[in-house]
């Protein structure tokens, strides 16, 4: 569904992602783990058409998308949750959720779309009236998830969606992740925690300074000795 190939990113004169090649198949959870600044963020950015990369290809179910402007690549139902809770805070929760749906067809199924928001996350469905900005961080990042949901992805790209969360919000969060994985939605999701990032993926690749350095199915990762002592601890 999505095949990166030979990507390579730069911010002005700084590159900063390096040969990166990565694939997405239809169904599949991929988890793309990695530290701080190895990158992760800036190739999600890229394949939604945010920054434009020096060299290589991004196709999205068979279409060339790189160079394409980032509206005409989230019609194609390629949507991208970014890190940091990104709502509109002076707004209510069902006008953030409305927001989800400005384009097109996608308006028209905004009813029924919102009760499989409300399915995933009934809390929401309590908070309709209330202004954003005044939801916990874990409610926000349901309305943020709950709005690209509202979009219609064929591939939902998720940058952290449980940083500074307790540890019990951030189990409900990747619970409603692994549900929607179940349904048979593709995920592309960006991690720092790692352990439950490669429980739940099909497979996973691990990104450094720029660049892919390992890959392979969740549970061979888990084995993985290196990534037992550099990410888990163990
Ligand atoms: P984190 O988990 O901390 O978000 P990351 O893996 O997502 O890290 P990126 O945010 O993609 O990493 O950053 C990769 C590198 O690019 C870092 O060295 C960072 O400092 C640099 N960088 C990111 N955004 C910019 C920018 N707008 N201008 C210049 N350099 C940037």
């Amino acid at each position: 569904m999505l095949r990166v190939s030979n990507l390579n990113v730069a911010y002005g004169r700084l590159q900063v992602l390096w040969d990166v090649s990565l694939e997405v198949r239809e169904g599949e959870l991929v988890s793309l783990i990695g530290p701080n600044g190895a990158g992760k963020t800036t190739l999600l950015r890229t394949i939604s058409g945010l920054l434009k990369p020096i060299s290589g290809t991004i196709e999205f179910m068979g279409r060339r998308i790189d160079g394409l402007p980032p509206h005409k690549i989230c019609r194609l139902g390629l949507i991208h949750i970014p890190e940091g809770r990104a709502i509109f805070p002076l707004m209510s929760v069902l006008e953030n959720l409305q927001m989800g749906a400005y384009m097109g067809e996608v308006r028209e199924n905004f009813k029924r779309n919102v009760k499989e928001v409300f399915r995933l996350f009934p809390v929401l469905k309590e908070r309709l009236g209330q202004v954003a900005e005044t939801l916990s961080g874990g409610e926000m990042q349901m309305l943020s998830i709950g709005r690209g949901l509202i979009a219609e992805p064929k591939l939902l790209m998720l940058d952290e969606p449980t940083i500074g969360l307790a540890p019990k919000l951030s189990e409900l969060i990747f619970d409603s992740i692994s549900k929607l994985h179940e349904e048979g939605l593709t995920i592309l999701l960006v991690s720092q925690e790692v352990r439950r990032a490669l429980e739940l993926a099909d497979r996973a690749y691990v990104m450094e300074n720029g660049r892919i350095v390992l890959e392979g199915t969740g549970e061979e990762l888990l084995e993985n000795p290196d990534i037992k002592k550099s990410y888990l601890g163990l």
